[in-house]
Order: C-alpha cells, then structure tokens, then sequence
C-alpha cells in the first residue's frame, strides 16, 4: 500500500515521486510504502497552513471544539481498524494498541475540545496607575510537530490537538517507521470538517523531512518527541532562529521499592512498567533499585512472573510482547546485552531472540533481566528503550535517592513504599518531572508532562500544551 502526504486536505505525492519500503515488525514483511518527502514537500505544506492560519485562528472556539470532538468520535468509532494498523507498522499486541494507543488518541482530541473552551486570557488591574493590562494568548501561526514510533498514532495526537484547539495550523511528520495510523488521520480530518491546510502531515525521513520542518524559517514553535541525541541536534538548529521549542526526550527512569510498600500490587505492577509495549515507553522503569532486605524475594518472583510473559504473534489475544519496532532497533537493544555481558553483568532471564512459530523473521526479543552492581555501568546509564530492565539492591534510603538521581536523564521515576515521611523526602528530591507512587502511568491529561536535565525542556499536557501553543501578549490600557 502506497501511502501519500496530506497537504491542504488532499493526498499527494510526493514532489520526487520517491518512496521508502516500511516493514512490518512482526513478520519482516514490507507492509507500506512512504513519500521520501524533501524540503519542496514541506515548503508546500507549509504554504497550506499559511494560508489556512487567518480563517482558522478566527474560527470561533465553539465550532474548533466541535470539529476536534468529531475527530475524537471517529477515532472511537474506527478503534478496531486504526488498532490493527497500529499493531502491523509497529508490532505492539494489538490488545494493547485497542485498549491504550488508540483510546488516547481519542481522548487527546477530546480533552483539548474541552480545555480549549475553558482556556483564557488574563487581565490583571494595575491599582494606583488607572491601568488594567490585557494578557491575551494568541496562536503563533505555523507550527511543528515531530513525533516518534513507539506511542504513534497516541503521541502524534498529543502534540496536534493542542496545537490545532490553540487556533494553530500545523505541518506534521510521524516517524518514518510508522506512518500509518497518521496517514489515516488524515482521512479521519477530513471526514470531521476539519478545514483544508489546518493540519498538514508529510512524512519521510528525520535527516531530511524532519529537519526541513525544523529549518523552516517561518515555522515558529517545534514540538518535538524523540531521542534525546535528535532533540539536541533540533534545539542547534532552532535556537538560532528563536523558535519556541518543546522537548521530550529519552529517560532512564528509576523504579524504586522499598520493603514496606505493597509487595503485590508493586510486583503486577513493575512487570507491566518493564516490559509494557516491549519496554518502548520512555516512561518504563528500566532500572529497578530494591532494598536489600527483600532484594532476594523480589528477584525470585520477578523471574517468574517475567518467564510466565508470552512473547508472539502481535494479533495472538494472549501474547503480553510483541515484536521490536524495526530489525535495525533490534539490533541496538541485543547489543545492550552484549555491553552487559562485558561490563559484568548477569542475565537473570532472557537475553535472546524469539523465533515465533509462522513469524520466523519478526524481531522478537525475551524479556530480559540483568543484574548489575554498579549504576555507572552503561547499561545504567543509556537508554535502551527495548525490554531490557537491571535490577540492584540499595541499604539506605540516602542511597536509593543517589542511585535514583546519579544519571543524566530526568524523565520520571517510581516509588514503592508505604511510609507517608518517606514519600515526601523522596518524591521532593527525585531530579524528575514525573513521580509515580504506588502506582505506574497513570495519567491525568490535565497535569503538567515532561521532563527535567537531558530528557527535555517544557511541559506538554493540560494547560502547558496551550500556553506553549500560544505567544502572550500583554496589552497595557492607561485611563483617565
Ligand atoms: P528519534 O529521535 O530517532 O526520532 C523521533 C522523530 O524525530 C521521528 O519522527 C524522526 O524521524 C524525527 N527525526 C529524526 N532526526 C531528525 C532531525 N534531524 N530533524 C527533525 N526530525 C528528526 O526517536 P525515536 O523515533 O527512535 O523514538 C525513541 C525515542 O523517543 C526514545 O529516546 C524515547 O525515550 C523518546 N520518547 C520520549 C518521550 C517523552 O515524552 N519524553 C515519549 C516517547 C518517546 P524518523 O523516524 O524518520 O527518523
């Protein structure tokens, strides 16, 4: 299947007529075709949103939430069809794609319907110089957003709703390995009435079309999602310009158990926080710090519970892991058990490829467990993103807190524990944006996301979305 852009509401080609083969995960196939779009591609995406801005920025509140509530019904409406495309481009469980992927994605537009209607200006009054000052919050005009392959369809929507409920028109590209679920997007927008160039997705490779939207002298704010290697290369490129840049990055994130927490629910849990999604979460708990008095317990269990995961066939209803996103990124995490096996590590499960029975050239991984000694080694300190987790054991909680922070990403971290005080001392000096306690992933879309040190700059969610969306303007009316 052939796969085109969509620019100013229509599917085209692209300028070169060059396509790039896309692989379906769980059995190596190539599945799509996708446009090998160039800066002339982006330049022509950009001219739609450009001309689209002064309608849509002016198109009242009421008619933008509508028109974002209908997108939200037709994702809802279209879960089967969009979850089983997700599923093939990326090689996730298609239960996973049809219980989070895709109902995010709806619920993404549905929220910023919402909080669109309820975001407002502010205006504060300047006593004693019979002054009121006037802060309105404007769409910026073009914007762009850049999103990665492992949450597609979930992360895409995440940075456009915003963008589009804010009044602004967008030039979009979804990472070149898994273009599908934005392709349908597409369509699913123009069904809705969404007018023509308000959102405009172009796909191709990061080098070239991802860096074109990035270079683009009038594309004012970039909203990006990806590695933390990419997202530093884009902030070279756009701080010179001035763009507004919003920043999500890799993570290394800590998964903290102490012996007092529920030993069960937290056990369920770091199962799901390992391996969830194949580990490609950048939320995963992929270093698991436990105190030593239950570090021999937990092991045990851990074991177990992990050996009892069944990785297969994606489309299987009983298969908990699914394929590696690409042979190449399968590669990337083998890899990092190698690196563990030269710095000392021990594998305390899987560690090898999977041949799944009718998918023999799928890239399927065990879920592996390694156990290191020293949080400096590398498999401590890199993003893996695959599922690889390390487990070590910690004294005191003065450790734990070290352990924790001794990395150079700051993304989320997890705690366990049952101890009010000790929650307290943890969670206010974890270096982190997100904590979790007692629990995993669970998101209110209304608080503040993203990450602190090298896993990023700014906030998405809730109202942090829409003040980024926006330029503040500060108008100060002087009276007699
Ligand atoms: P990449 O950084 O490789 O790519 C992310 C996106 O950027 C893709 O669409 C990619 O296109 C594009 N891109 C690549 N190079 C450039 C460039 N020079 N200019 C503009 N765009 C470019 O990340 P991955 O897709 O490999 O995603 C995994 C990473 O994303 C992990 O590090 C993970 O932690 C992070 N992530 C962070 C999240 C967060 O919220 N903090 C959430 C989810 C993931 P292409 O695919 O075509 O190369």
């Amino acid at each position: 299947m052939k796969i085109k852009n969509y620019i100013n509401g229509e599917f085209i080609n692209p300028i070169s007529g060059e396509y790039i083969d896309n692989y379906n995960p769980s059995n190596g196939a190539i599945y799509s075709q996708i446009p090998n779009s160039s800066n002339e591609d982006v330049a022509l995406a950009y001219q739609a949103a450009k001309k689209a801005f002064p309608n849509w920025s002016k198109t009242s509140l009421d008619k933008r939430s509508k028109i974002l509530s209908k997108i939200a019904t037709l994702i809802e409406e279209k879960l089967d069809f969009l979850a089983t495309a997700e599923s093939k481009d990326n090689g996730k469980p298609l239960s996973l794609a049809k219980a989070i992927d895709i109902p995010r994605a709806s619920a993404n537009f549905q929220f910023f319907a919402n909080a669109i209607t309820q975001f407002s200006s502010e205006a504060h009054e300047s006593t004693g110089f019979n002054a009121v000052n006037i802060t309105l919050r404007e769409p910026i005009g073009v914007v762009g957003c850049i999103s990665p392959w492992n949450l597609p369809l979930y992360l895409f929507t995440w940075k456009i709703a915003p963008a589009i409920a804010a009044g602004n028109c967008v030039v979009a590209k979804p990472s070149e390995v898994t273009p599908m679920t934005a392709y349908l997007l597409g369509e699913i927008c123009s069904e809705a009435g969404l007018p023509k160039g308000v959102l405009n997705i172009v796909h191709g490779l990061g080098i070239t079309t991802g860096q074109a939207i990035v270079s683009h002298p009038d594309i004012k704010a970039i909203s990006f999602t990806g590695g933390t290697k990419t997202g530093a290369h884009i902030a070279s490129i756009a701080a010179p310009m001035f763009k507004k840049l919003s920043l999500e990055l890799g993570g290394k994130n800590p998964n903290i158990i102490f012996d007092d927490c529920n030993y069960e629910d937290m056990l369920e849990t770091t199962v799901k926080s390992s391996f969830a999604n194949q580990g490609q979460i950048c939320l995963c708990g992929s270093r698991i710090l436990v105190e030593e008095t239950i570090y021999e317990r937990f092991k045990a269990d851990f074991i177990k519970k992990v050996s009892e995961l069944k990785v297969g066939n994606p489309f299987e209803t009983d298969t908990n892991i699914g394929a590696l996103v690409s042979k190449q990124h399968l590669e990337k995490v083998k890899s990092y058990i190698d690196i563990a096996e030269q710095e000392g590590g021990k594998t305390l499960f899987g560690g090898n490829e999977v041949a799944v029975k009718n998918s023999e050239k799928g890239y399927y991984l065990q879920p592996t467990i390694i156990e290191v000694s020293d949080n400096n080694c590398r498999l401590n300190q890199e993003e893996i993103f695959g599922p690889v987790v390390t487990i070590m054991s910690f004294k005191t909680e003065k450790e734990a807190l070290e352990l924790a922070n001794d990395t150079q990403y700051g993304l989320s971290a997890t705690l366990w524990t049952n101890n009010l005080n000790r929650t307290m001392t943890i969670t206010k000096q974890l270096k982190t944006g997100i904590v979790w306690v007692n629990t995993w992933l669970l998101r209110d879309l209304r608080t503040p996301f993203g990450g602190t040190k090298a896993s990023g700059v700014g906030r998405e969610g809730g109202f942090e979305a829409l003040r980024f969306f926006t330029e503040a303007k500060n108008i100060c009316i002087k009276y007699e």
